[in-house]
């Protein structure tokens, strides 16, 4: 029922095309069909009937008010959805964040064969149809030692891939201890059985040993296979197959021993003691047929799933009639070519990479970076907030290297005048969204995500966040 009040009311509310005349709306009139007008006036409206409807106290939001709500869902509509944001989290690979950052090299990369058409399939020497792998394969032969290597859209089709084309049908012994799940509903048992590999397990969740695969083999068998075990790790009382041993095992039965790498590293952190991730070229040196791994996670690339190994098996993978639909396109090709060509240098490499960069950043230069960083972000907000720079850690994220910790420093901040929770909700509203790590009572932002190019813009969320 309504009230006599609310009738009244709504016999107040403007009309949509009262709305369409005021001069808020007139630049959009112009900019899009009348249609996506009005029908953001017409919602802005229909807000304010159910407003009046569902509230004891009534109160009729004037035309200016209804006009206003109409722009912000026009604004909305026609803005980019998907943005940059500021990423203080010191996450480095944050999944929810994109993952890996592209050099400015493979940026311009994207760029150029966008704007043009390109010899994606095309092979300029004889003007002749080309395969559109070619571009990187020699490179990536080149840097991991491989006899042949292909691109899919991902690590988690590269897994499917494989286990599709050499195993569907077969038996696929795995150890226990892998059969994990990786974010965002990646299970190894799932993908199999998806594929039509059929999954053998052996071992226990803490040990399996080359005795266990030998045990499992039966006329069946299609593929041993190892699943690095990614944001998951056992510890203490442990025991698996080497590469070697399970290479030696697969060699024998005229099979592909496959593995999973997940992230894959190029370049080799443990040398400068972050981690104890193999490369891709020893693990290919250790015995491998095939491996996959992401090209966004420590290779700091685009998304893809790289997968290197021997040709006979290669080749396979890619006769398979799988490998169209799994294709990559060509701003993924060009962005991966130019990560790879800073590879060829190691030293440039680590310069040019954001990934590897905001890796091996080292503990002074970040102190000093989050000194600074507070020093603008106290300019902005004066009193406001409580800022001062402690010590802390960062992760690599992305399921890459759990458990290792880097050090970092970062600035910690309490609000005095609003709470800790619409701080954090305002920054991330702000036009450059801000994300940070809420922790102990106070947001962390931590440089070692963020560039020193980036810190004025932080400051410029912060003013937006505190409304100064
Ligand atoms: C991350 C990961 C995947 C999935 O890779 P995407 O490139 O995200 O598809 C598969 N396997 C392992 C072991 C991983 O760590």
């Amino acid at each position: 029922m309504t009230t006599k009040e609310q009738r009244e009311a709504l016999r107040r509310l403007p009309a949509v095309h009262e709305l369409l005349k005021r001069e808020e709306l007139i630049p959009w009139l112009e900019r899009l069909p009348r249609e996506w007008v009005t029908r953001a006036a017409g919602d802005a409206i229909a807000m304010g009937r159910r407003e009046i409807l569902e509230n004891e106290a009534v109160r009729v939001r004037s035309a200016a008010e209804l006009a206003a709500r109409a722009v912000v869902s026009l604004r909305r509509l026609t803005e980019p959805r998907l943005r940059p944001v500021l990423n203080g989290t010191g996450v480095v690979l944050h999944t929810n964040l994109g993952r890996a950052v592209l050099s400015e090299a493979a940026t311009e990369a994207v760029q150029r064969v966008a704007r043009s058409a390109s010899n994606l399939e095309f092979r300029l020497e004889e003007g002749v149809r080309g395969s559109r792998y070619d571009h990187v394969e020699d490179l990536l032969r080149r840097l991991t030692g491989a006899e042949a290597a292909m691109v899919v859209n991902n690590n988690a089709a590269a897994v499917f891939h494989v286990l599709q084309a050499l195993a569907r049908g077969k038996e696929v012994i795995v150890s226990r201890g892998q059969l994990v799940e990786i974010g965002g509903s990646f299970r190894v048992s799932e993908i199999m059985r998806e594929s039509g590999g059929r999954l053998v397990e052996v071992g226990t969740t803490n040990k399996t040993r080359i005795r266990d695969y030998e045990q499992a083999l039966t006329d069946e068998t299609g593929m041993l296979m190892k699943v690095h075990t990614s944001n998951f790790r056992i510890i203490g009382f442990t025991e698996e197959a080497s590469r070697h041993e399970l290479a030696t095992l697969a060699r024998k039965r005229d099979i592909p021993f496959f593995e999973d790498l997940g992230s894959g590293v190029l370049y080799d952190l443990k040398a400068h003691g972050i981690g104890d991730e193999p490369t891709v070229r020893e693990c290919l040196e250790e015995g491998a047929d095939l491996l996959s791994f992401s090209g966004d996670k420590l290779l700091g690339g685009p998304q893809a799933g790289i997968i290197v190994g021997k040709k006979s098996w290669i080749d396979r993978l890619k006769k398979n009639q799988l490998t169209r639909s799994l294709r990559v396109d060509k701003f993924t090709l060009a962005a991966l070519e130019a990560t790879l060509h800073h590879y060829l240098n190691p030293e440039e490499a680590a310069r040019e990479i954001p990934t590897l960069r905001q890796i091996l950043k080292e503990e002074g230069e970040l102190q000093s970076a989050a000194e600074q960083l507070a020093e603008r972000i106290r300019g902005a907000a004066g009193e406001a907030l409580g800022i001062e720079t402690v010590p802390a850690h960062s992760e690599v994220g992305g399921g890459s290297m759990p458990g290792v910790e880097l050090p970092t420093h970062c600035v910690a901040i309490t609000p005095r005048q609003i709470s800790l929770t619409q701080l954090e909700r305002r920054l991330r509203q702000a036009p450059v969204p801000v994300v940070g790590r809420v922790s102990q009572d106070r947001l962390f932002l931590d440089p070692r995500t963020l560039e020193e190019d980036d810190f004025s813009q932080v400051s410029d969320s912060f003013r937006y966040a505190l409304q100064i």
